[in-house]
C-alpha cells in the first residue's frame, strides 16, 4: 500500500503552526501522540449529539452512548485480533492496565518465593505494580538482562524462566530504546512451561500491526493517547479465561450483579473490571484512532517509519560527539542519544528555541539508565506524520547547540 506522507500530515491540524517563530517539528510522540482530524470530530460528534450515562437509562441518548462505548470495545478488539470483544477491558492507559492485572491476577495466583520475571528495559509502570506485589506477597521480581545494543539476551532470559516464574511482563516496544522485543519468541519459551505473559504495548500499537492470536501472549496492555487517540483512555486486552477466573481490581457501580449489604456479586466481564463511569468519549476517539490507522494502513504505516528510522540514524551519525542509546537488531519510532558536548537538557531547551520538541530525561526508565551508564538521553520519537525534513531540521538544531556550547 502506498503512503502519502504529506497527506498523512494534513491529517493533523496541531501540526501547522509556528513554535518562538518557527514551524513546529514535533518529534516526542513516544509521550504522546498528536490526533488526527477524524479523531477531533468523533469525539466532538459524540459530545454533540449522544453523551449519556451508559447500561443505565433506557432512554435514547443513553442508548447511543451505550451503544457507542461497546462498538468501540468491538473495534479495539478486532484491531487487535482478539476473538471476542469481551475480553477488552477499557481502562485508563497502559499504566492502569498492568496495576489492573498486577493487583487482579497477581493477588490470586502469585504466592510466597514465587517469581515474576520482567526485562532490563521496562517502562516503570510495567516494574512498580510488580514491586508492589512481590513486596505484599513476599514474591521476588526478576530481570533479564540486556546487551550493550539493547537488545534482551535470550539465552539469558530462558536460564531466568525457573519452576517459581509465575508471570512474564515484558515491553513490545522500548520507549527509551526503541528496540522491539521478540515477543513471539519469549512469549513461546515462557508459554512452553506454562508461564503467562504480559506485554505492554504501549509503543506497539501506534508503529505496527499487533495481532494478539499471533503473539500467543495471555495479557497486552496499551494506551490510547500514544496511538492517536484522546489521553485517558487505553485497554487491557487479555484471554477470557483469566478475565474469568480473576476478581474484580475496584468496586462500585457498573461492576456488579447484585448488592446487599450481606453480599455482592459480580458483573460479566469484561464490565466486572469497570467500576465506576467509563471514559465514553474516550473510548469513541479510540476507536476512531484504530479505524484511522487502519484506512492509512498498518503496513504501509511500518514501512514509512522504518525508511524514516534509517534516515534519522544515518543524519545523527554524521553529527560529531554524538552516541546513539539503543542500536538493537530490530528498533520502531526512538532515536535515543546522547551529546559529548551538551548536557540533554540544555539541548531541549535550545531545541526548542528551535521549534522542535524533543524529549529529554530517563523517560520513566531509570534501569536503562543506568544500564547504559548515561543520567538522561535526548530522545526524537517518530509517528506515521513525521517527514525526513523533520529529521534534517533536528540535524539542524544539533548544529545549533553546537555552536552554543562545542
Ligand atoms: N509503557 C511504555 C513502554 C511507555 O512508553 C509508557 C508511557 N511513556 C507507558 C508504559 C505508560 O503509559 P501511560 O502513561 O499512558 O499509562
Amino acid at each position: 500500500m502506498s503512503f502519502d506522507a504529506e497527506k498523512v500530515r494534513r491529517d493533523f491540524p496541531i501540526l501547522h503552526q509556528e513554535v518562538h517563530g518557527r514551524p513546529l517539528v514535533y518529534l516526542d510522540s513516544a509521550a504522546t501522540s498528536q490526533k488526527p482530524q477524524a479523531v477531533l470530530d468523533a469525539v466532538s460528534r459524540y459530545y454533540e449529539r449522544d453523551n449519556a450515562n451508559v447500561h443505565r437509562a433506557v432512554y435514547e441518548l443513553a442508548a447511543r452512548a451505550t451503544r457507542d462505548y461497546e462498538n468501540a470495545r468491538a473495534t479495539v478488539a478486532s484491531h487487535l485480533r482478539a476473538t471476542d470483544p469481551r475480553e477488552i477491558v477499557f481502562v485508563r492507559g497502559a499504566t492502569e492496565a498492568i496495576n489492573l492485572v498486577a493487583q487482579a491476577w497477581g493477588r490470586s495466583n502469585v504466592g510466597e518465593g514465587d517469581e515474576i520475571l520482567v526485562t532490563g528495559m521496562e517502562h516503570h509502570s510495567n516494574i512498580v505494580p510488580w514491586q508492589i506485589l512481590c513486596e505484599e506477597k513476599g514474591a521476588t521480581l526478576r530481570v533479564a538482562p540486556l546487551d550493550d545494543a539493547g537488545d534482551v539476551i535470550l539465552e539469558e532470559y530462558e536460564k531466568l524462566l525457573s519452576p517459581r516464574t509465575r508471570l512474564v511482563a515484558l515491553v513490545h516496544v522500548s520507549n527509551a530504546l526503541g528496540t522491539v522485543n521478540p515477543v513471539e519468541e519469549m512469549g513461546a519459551l515462557a508459554r512452553d512451561r506454562g508461564i503467562p505473559v504480559l506485554v505492554d504495548g504501549a509503543q506497539a500499537l501506534p508503529h505496527m500491526e499487533v495481532d494478539v492470536q499471533n503473539l500467543g501472549v495471555d495479557f497486552y496492555a496499551f494506551s490510547g493517547h500514544k496511538a492517536f487517540a484522546p489521553m485517558g483512555i487505553g485497554a487491557l486486552w487479555a484471554r477470557s479465561e483469566h478475565l474469568e477466573a480473576m476478581p474484580p481490581w475496584q468496586g462500585g457501580g457498573e461492576m456488579i450483579a447484585s448488592v446487599s449489604f450481606e453480599k455482592s456479586t459480580w458483573n460479566d466481564i469484561p464490565w466486572k473490571f469497570e467500576a465506576g463511569t467509563p471514559n465514553v468519549g474516550g473510548a469513541v476517539g479510540l476507536a476512531a484512532a484504530l479505524e484511522y490507522l487502519e484506512r492509512v494502513g498498518l503496513d504501509a504505516v511500518a514501512a514509512w517509519e522504518s525508511e524514516l528510522l534509517a534516515y534519522g540514524t544515518e543524519v545523527l551519525g554524521e553529527v560529531p560527539g554524538l552516541e546513539m542509546v539503543g542500536r538493537a537488531r530490530r528498533k520502531a519510532g526512538v532515536l535515543s542519544f546522547v551529546l559529548d558536548f551538551a548536557h540533554p537538557h540544555d539541548v531541549g531547551t535550545i531545541l526548542d528555541r528551535e521549534g522542535i520538541a524533543v524529549r529529554t530525561g530517563h523517560h520513566c526508565a531509570q534501569p536503562v539508565m543506568e544500564r547504559y551508564g548515561v543520567p538522561a538521553t535526548v530522545r526524537a520519537s517518530l509517528a506515521l506524520y513525521n517527514s525526513r525534513e523533520d529529521l534534517d531540521e533536528l540535524a539542524r538544531g544539533l548544529a545549533v547547540v553546537r555552536e552554543m556550547f562545542g
